[in-house]
């Protein structure tokens, strides 16, 4: 049998351990927290993502929890709007989903051919000519067919194989929450979720997790709403930190204030924004008779702009199961490689160039960043949909 050590039990770790598993393969996952937990936010899947968790076998898993999110328009915070709201095609509605309820189906999608071992922090990878692969944790040594690095951001397997990709700041500071729906705001009709609004420097998006007063789609239902603000992360604790950004967002439209009255200190998850600068030359590495593979973000972390990083780990996910099946090993290494690159360096392009609009400074700046979203809209705010309506899941060759 075939055998596969995952590093990370993050959402691209748990959604290629469990692919895996599904086609033989004897699975070990290491994971250095002590426990699977993620984040009490939510997590807003493109129809790339939502197609490759299909192909993954994990589609009637997702649409039990998922919210479709209708495009709700773009505004600046004197209420104008930038971008109107436009109907949508099924075929290109992003969802959301909180992320507990989509690691609990990661993690029901598991089955008995993995092992997860928690408290593992792995430090060192083995690549070489003629020997299996293997991953160090402290003096314990694993071996595997085929190790996957899914250990995110700051992969230690990543740092050893492709030392030119470097962790940087994006220069921003994001903060999500999810507001329960028994103290979340009641919205007047006019005050729809689902819309973005973009200032100097700083953004506002939300969105409903299920529908108040029905048992909703997700079982942890409210509404999500993510705030970024140029700058660093701030070190004061979380009510100083609410504080800031009531002050902030002062003034914008509605339902921002409503949203950030009905937070609580405790619901906030403060976050930089990081990303890989430049991103690893090589994704695929064959060792003897197997390979390494990176895959999320330890691939190609990059800031949150587009919504695109859990997106694109579940297309490596779904790309590298694919290939398994078809190719041998090494082969399927060197293949996975060759897709994902293009791919990714296309879906980190449109991401930057996103930043740059949406971290526009300075009255010329944002003068040309409305004049832009004024004009090119169509084609600079929608590239996250036309990226996503581009990625298909690799056909089997016949
Ligand atoms: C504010 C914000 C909003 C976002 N919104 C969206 C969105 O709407 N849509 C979207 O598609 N993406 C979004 N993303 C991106 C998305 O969250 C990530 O791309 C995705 O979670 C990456 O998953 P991963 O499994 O690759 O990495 P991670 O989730 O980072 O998981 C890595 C795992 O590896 C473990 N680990 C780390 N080091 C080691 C080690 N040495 N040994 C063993 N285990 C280790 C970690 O503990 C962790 O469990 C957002 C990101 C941010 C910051």
């Amino acid at each position: 049998m075939r055998t596969a050590v995952v590093v990370g039990a993050g959402l691209g770790g748990l959604a290629v351990a469990g692919a895996l598993a599904r086609s033989g393969w004897q699975v070990t996952v290491l994971e250095r927290a002590d426990r699977v937990r993620p984040e009490p936010t939510a997590v807003v899947l493109w129809p790339n993502g939502v197609r490759a968790l299909h192909a993954l076998g994990l589609g009637a898993g997702l649409d039990a929890i998922a919210t479709a999110l209708p495009d709700g328009g773009v505004r600046r915070p004197d209420g104008h709007w930038l971008v109107q709201p436009r109907p949508t095609p099924a075929d290109r509605m992003p969802v959301v989903v909180h992320r507990e309820d989509l690691h609990d189906a990661l993690i029901a999608g598991l089955g008995d051919r993995v092992e997860l071992r928690t408290g593992v922090a792995v430090d060192t990878v083995r690549v070489r000519p003629g020997e299996r692969p293997a991953v160090g944790a402290g003096r314990h040594l694993v071996e595997a067919d085929l190790v996957v690095a899914a250990d995110g951001t700051d992969s230690a397997v990543r740092r050893q194989l492709a030392p030119e990709a470097a962790v940087v700041s994006s220069g921003s500071a994001c903060w999500r929450a999810v507001i329960p729906w028994y103290r979340a705001p009641r919205l007047a009709a006019d005050q729809p979720l689902g819309g973005e609004v973009l200032g100097a420097g700083y953004r506002f998006v939300a969105a409903s997790l299920g529908e108040r007063g029905s048992s909703g789609a997700s079982r942890r239902g409210g509404i999500y709403w993510v705030a970024t603000a140029a700058g660093a992360p701030r070190p004061e604790p979380p009510e100083t930190q609410l504080a800031l950004l009531k002050r902030w967002y002062a003034g914008w439209p509605a339902p921002v204030g409503e949203l950030l009255d009905a937070t609580e200190p405790a619901d906030l998850v403060q976050q930089e924004v990081r990303e890989l600068r430049p991103l690893p030359r090589v994704y695929g590495f064959p060792a003897g008779p197997g390979g390494v593979v990176l895959l999320g973000d330890a691939a190609h972390a990059m800031p949150p702009h587009l919504g695109q990083g859990a997106c694109l780990a579940f297309e490596d996910a779904a790309t590298l199961s694919s290939l398994l099946r078809e190719s041998r090993l090494p082969d399927a290494v060197q293949a996975y490689d060759r897709l994902r690159r293009p791919r990714v360096a296309t879906v980190v392009r449109q991401t930057r160039r996103m930043s740059a609009v949406l971290q526009a400074r300075g009255r010329l700046a944002l003068r040309a960043r409305d004049a832009a979203l004024g004009t090119i809209n169509p084609r600079l705010l929608s590239s996250a949909a036309s990226a996503a309506a581009q990625w298909r899941p690799p056909t089997p060759t016949p």
